[in-house]
């Protein structure tokens, strides 16, 4: 069977409310929960294609704080009645949310959702998703994330 390999990228957007509670950027489509991500373009940093994807997909301004992790999965697809195997990996950064309207979303986008992230991390249709969402509230809890961008993962 042939095997084909993608990497993308994308990000945990966050705010914080008045309160303090913290509140993650999630996208719809269909059925699915899903983190905001997209294909790693040629010449692009994985950092470059997560604020952009995550900017195109969800309308929002946001600004990369650090590298939480990466996944990966696998799917399959028939294409021309052959089954081809496909393997991907994702590069996922924590970005702060600094505006932006999330009613200007991509139109792959049914819907973008502002949750506060315990639901997120039920929600969330993928469990590799949910753990990068438990790596963000990890991070942001002890107050871990950078000032600065953080330095892109090679790949
Ligand atoms: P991209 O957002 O990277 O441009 P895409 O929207 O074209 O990609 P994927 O989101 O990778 O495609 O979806 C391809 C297949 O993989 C779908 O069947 C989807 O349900 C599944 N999938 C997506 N994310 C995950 C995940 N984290 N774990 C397992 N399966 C996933």
């Amino acid at each position: 069977m042939r095997t084909e390999f993608h990497v993308s990228a994308g990000g945990v957007v966050y705010r914080r409310d008045d309160e303090g509670r913290i509140w993650i950027a999630v996208i719809r489509v269909r059925d699915r929960l899903a983190l905001p991500k997209g294909l790693v373009e040629k010449g692009e940093k994985t950092l470059e294609t997560a604020v952009r994807e995550v900017q195109e997909e969800t309308g929002l301004k946001v600004a990369p704080r650090a590298f939480l992790d990466k996944i990966d999965y696998w799917y399959y697809w028939r294409e021309n009645g052959e089954k081809v195997r496909h393997h991907k990996v994702v590069y996922f950064y924590l970005m702060e949310y600094k505006g932006g309207d999330p009613s200007q979303h991509d139109e792959e986008v049914d819907e973008v959702l502002w949750l506060p992230i315990d639901e997120a991390l039920e929600k969330l249709s993928y469990k590799s998703e949910r753990q990068v969402v438990q790596k963000a509230r990890e991070w942001l809890l002890r107050g871990r994330e950078t000032r600065e961008p953080p330095a892109p993962e090679p790949g």
